[in-house]
C-alpha cells in the first residue's frame, strides 16, 4: 500500500510497509497538470541499484486543432507513423517553476540516494 507524503514544494514521497526498500518520489509539473508529473524510483535488486524516471508522454493530437476530425486525423497519422516507421519522436515539457521546486527535485534525488545507500549498507551487514 502506498502513502504519498509531501516532503518539499512539488515533491512527495511514496512509501510502502510491505516492501523492504521502497523509495519512490513524485515531482509535480509546475503547470499543475497531473499527467505531466514525473515519478522517480530508486530500486535495488540483488546488489544492483538503479534510478528510474517515469513520465507519461502524450501524443499531441489536439494542439492547434479546431474540429474533432482534425485531432482524429492526427491520431491516425501518429498510429500509421508508428506502424510503418516503428518509432515516434516525442517532446514533452516538464516545469520546475521556481527555486524551491528545483530544490525539492534535488532533495528527492539526494534523499532517495541516501535511503538506498542505507538499505544497501544494512543488508551488507546482515550477510
Ligand atoms: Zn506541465
Amino acid at each position: 500500500m502506498s502513502e504519498p507524503s509531501k516532503i518539499a514544494y512539488g515533491v512527495s514521497r511514496e512509501s510502502s510497509k510491505n516492501i523492504p526498500f521502497y523509495a519512490d518520489y513524485k515531482v509535480s509539473c509546475g503547470c499543475g497538470h497531473r499527467d505531466h508529473d514525473i515519478s522517480i524510483d530508486f530500486e535495488h535488486d540483488g546488489g544492483i541499484v538503479w534510478l528510474t524516471f517515469h513520465k507519461r508522454i502524450i501524443w499531441s493530437c489536439y494542439w492547434g486543432t479546431r474540429r474533432w476530425y482534425q485531432s482524429l486525423k492526427r491520431r491516425f497519422l501518429g498510429a500509421f507513423t508508428l506502424f510503418f516507421r516503428g518509432w515516434l519522436e516525442f517532446e514533452e515539457t516538464f516545469i520546475l517553476d521556481n527555486v524551491e521546486h528545483i530544490d525539492g527535485f534535488i532533495l528527492a534525488l539526494q534523499e532517495g540516494k541516501q535511503r538506498l545507500l542505507a538499505y544497501c549498507e544494512k543488508i551488507e551487514k546482515e550477510k
